[in-house]
């Protein structure tokens, strides 16, 4: 197991992460970022591509969770609503603290779940401190430069995988 913040996979958008990918992989909970992995900064709305890609995972009898870091409860309580999905707030990624708990509660291995967000340091970490599965996806949309800034900091961590 390391502990090296690299992820196992690499997408360009969270819809591009296959149910059939998570059923080989055994995996039956799929945790998910929120802004800018199913959410661009200042929407409260998910596209119908996301809403479909929910739809397709869940039908695949994988289990969804948002876990944010946000403290904006409306706006995540807004997604969440949308898309179905269960959430979690104020996740405090990179702590895996809340992953883990949410395994407890969900009584779901640490290898049967991954964790799909788009920041190195905060999610892809979170996940290998955790025990599960990392999925990195591209940022929807780098919105300011200190975002940009920080991205670019990930980059040797982000250029290790190729897109899957
Ligand atoms: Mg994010």
């Amino acid at each position: 197991m390391s502990f090296l913040p690299i992820p196992k996979y690499k997408f360009r958008a969270i819809e591009s992460i296959s149910a059939e990918l998570l059923v080989k992989n055994n995996i039956r909970l799929l945790m998910l970022d929120l802004d800018n992995t199913i959410a661009p900064y200042g929407t409260d709305h998910p596209t119908k591509d996301t809403q479909r890609w929910v739809s397709a995972i869940r039908e695949a009898g994988i289990l969804l969770c948002i876990v944010s870091n946000s403290r904006r409860a409306r706006r995540v309580e807004a997604f969440a609503e949308a898309l179905g999905v269960p959430y979690v707030l104020r996740a405090k990624k990179p702590s895996p603290r809340k992953p883990r708990e949410l395994l407890r509660q969900m009584n779901v291995a640490a290898e049967a779940a991954a964790l799909a967000g788009d920041q190195i340091y905060t999610d892809v970490l979170s996940a290998r401190l955790a025990g599960i599965t990392p999925i990195l996806v591209k940022p929807i949309k780098l919105s300011n430069p200190l975002l940009a800034l920080r991205y670019a900091l990930e980059a040797p961590f982000r250029i290790w995988r190729r897109y899957a």
